[in-house]
């Protein structure tokens, strides 16, 4: 597990999450690859985890950020 840091909404330096990893697709079954990046408290924004194949949302968080790509092959 990754960190990475940034001003939480006290303006004090905070450590958060990265995660990473292969994330199956709930609609046409295709595995791409996910970084999610936990959001800061009192900037969060909810923010939906896009296929980057078909484009369609397996769900949203007011907790993580997605970042999706395809794996090439
Ligand atoms: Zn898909």
């Amino acid at each position: 597990m990754d960190f990475y840091t940034a001003y939480n909404e006290n303006g004090d330096l905070a450590k958060f999450e990265i995660d990473e990893g292969k994330v199956k697709c709930g609609h046409c079954g295709k595995i791409y690859y996910q970084e999610r990046y936990e959001q800061v408290p009192g900037f969060r924004e909810v923010d939906d985890d896009i296929c980057p194949y078909c484009h369609e949302s397996n769900g949203r968080s007011g907790d993580w950020e997605f970042f999706n790509r395809k794996i090439e092959d």
